[in-house]
């Protein structure tokens, strides 16, 4: 998986980038060949083994039937109600 080695890099680049318009190219970059990678573990029906707020693994169920989940349940939950706080 050469995409999420470029992404490490990316992050690397954009974590010790002296200037800041670089640092946010680099992240930017980074997002970009993270969301590829993302893309085609999905098109593989392999959702995300681990929440990516709490670090618990994620039910195999869930996987199963959200291959696109990123968070656990409880966690998605709390997403859902952050992101509409914040869109009012
Ligand atoms: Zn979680």
């Amino acid at each position: 998986m050469s995409d999420f080695h470029e992404m490490a890099e990316a992050f690397e680049q954009a974590r010790t980038a002296p200037d800041v318009t670089d640092r946010a190219s680099g992240l930017e970059e980074a997002d970009r060949i993270g969301g590829v990678a993302l893309v085609q573990a999905r098109l593989q029906g392999q959702g995300a083994e681990f929440c990516a707020d709490c670090d618990e693994p994620i039910p195999a169920k869930r996987r199963a039937a959200a291959p696109w989940a990123e968070r656990c349940i409880s966690c998605q939950d709390d997403h859902d109600k952050r992101e509409a706080r914040r869109h009012g």
